[in-house]
């Protein structure tokens, strides 16, 4: 069957409430599986319902099952994840005055936009209940053609610490467990989200810390209640003492400057996994001196013509006048360099953003390439690496026997450009083909689509 004649039928399947399960057969394809593994020319995978069911080389694979896809001249590899995301879809009024005011359709568009660009997971480290909760219930009821969310709720800080504004402030363990219980009970985190960052560094002035005692109180808190853990830092110091606080992961590399060989070691005997966080750091300066990368597909598919235009006028001069544009373009290129070596000496990187839409987790690739890291490598970090992050590698993250079929199927190589990744033929989430069309994209899907065959 034709590729598009598949999407075509695909997109009458999303129209049914829920969807029937299908079985679908990728055969003759080049399989670069997640997992680091060289990539593996001719083989066939089979999808059943939501799983991966076989894994084999074409020339032993049995009658195929379900509908065909050609997979001859293509490269499957994994769903991508962005473990690191702040959702879209709430802002402040005008006067910074009453409750922000929430918009689904942004939250909706920017998941879509994830999805459309190959990712079918993204966790959300910090938000408004109201936002990203709310659309992780409509995802997981089959509401939205949406990635898998993963979300914290409202982070948890110090007063006066860190990302205040949007969390749960906690000052003392006994005497605020209550607020603790609530957040697990009513929120259900999938994961925690913790400050742990003084600043004074760059242009930020110092502020409170949290005491590291309640921190790994906390931690350990939520551990007990089978949750695990993510810690916001920024220095090499912070994360050490966060990561013998107990924490399960962290939420950036270290960023305040080049990290100690001691700290390299550690990240390696640890494997404590980190978000990579290049493109935030990166997005001022790259918009105040390359506007035009807007005017690619996926940002003119990810964003409507009036925030384009928004981001190259008003944004743009708003990072232009800012130090810190310019402070954090003098620190990315230190900072890709610590992710460099702790990854050289066996740590675990996971990709993440910071930021909120599909091309940004294509600019984060890019950026771990323009780091030293091979094609190969960025894939894994891209997509095993986030199941490790959140503790699922057991279900998802690679395209192996039993996972959950989130799979990306590109019409060019990406260990040759990682922006090959960009070249979509289709994505697949928990065994469903994405009906692109119908992804309600601010911009519309760009042209790109399906032109390779
Ligand atoms: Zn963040």
């Amino acid at each position: 069957m034709r590729l598009t004649t598949l999407l075509a039928a695909a997109a009458l399947l999303a129209l049914a409430v829920a969807p029937a399960r299908a079985a679908y057969t990728i055969s003759h394809v080049t399989l670069i599986d997640g997992t680091g593994a060289a990539a593996k020319p001719d083989m066939t995978v089979v999808v059943d319902g939501a799983r991966i069911v076989t894994v084999t080389p074409s020339a032993i694979a049995g009658a195929p099952r379900g509908a065909v896809i050609d997979g001859r001249g293509r490269f499957l590899i994994p769903g991508l994840m962005d473990v690191h995301i702040h959702l879209a879809g709430w802002r402040w009024d005008a006067k910074h005055e009453g409750p922000p005011v929430i918009d689904h359709a942004a939250a909706e568009a920017a998941l879509a936009s994830y999805i459309y660009d190959g990712f079918t997971t993204v966790v959300d480290v910090g938000n408004l209940p109201e936002n990203s909760l709310y659309e992780r219930a409509r995802e997981r009821s089959g509401a939205i053609q949406s990635p898998r969310i993963f979300a914290t709720g409202n982070l948890i800080t110090y007063p006066g610490s860190h990302g205040d504004a949007m969390a749960i402030r906690i000052t003392d363990f006994e005497k605020d467990k209550a607020l603790l219980d609530r957040h697990i009970a009513e929120q259900q985190p999938d994961i925690l989200k913790l400050t742990y960052d003084e600043e004074g560094w760059g242009t930020r002035p110092m502020i409170t810390l949290m005491p590291t005692p309640l921190l790994h109180q906390i931690i350990q808190y939520y551990n007990e209640h089978g949750i695990r853990t993510t810690v916001h830092i920024s220095n090499e110091r912070r994360a050490e003492e966060a990561i013998y606080a107990g924490t399960d992961t962290l939420a950036h590399p270290v960023i305040q400057g080049p990290v100690s060989d001691n700290f390299v070691r550690l990240m390696a005997a640890k494997k404590t996994p980190f978000a990579t966080t290049l493109t935030i750091g990166e997005s001022y300066s790259r918009l105040a001196e390359h506007p035009e990368y807007l005017d690619t597909p996926d940002y003119v598919a990810a964003f409507s013509p009036a925030e384009r235009e928004a981001m190259r006028t008003t944004t743009r001069a708003a990072y232009q006048a800012r130090t810190w544009t310019w402070w954090m373009k003098l620190m990315t290129p230190i900072c890709q360099e610590n992710i460099r070596k702790v990854v050289a000496a066996g740590g675990v990187a996971a990709l993440g953003t910071d930021q909120s839409s599909g091309p940004a987790g294509h600019r984060e690739m890019e950026l771990l390439v323009q780091a030293g890291l091979t094609p190969a490598q960025v894939i894994k970090i891209a997509t095993l690496n986030g199941a490790v992050f959140l503790g699922k590698a057991d279900q998802m993250g690679s395209v192996e026997e039993g996972k959950l079929a989130d799979l990306v199927l590109l019409n060019a190589d990406p260990l040759a450009d990682i922006d090959n990744t960009r070249a979509i033929a289709l994505v697949m989430k928990n065994g469903v083909i994405i009906d692109e069309a119908a992804l309600p994209l601010a911009g519309g899907p760009a042209k790109r689509r399906f032109n390779g065959r």
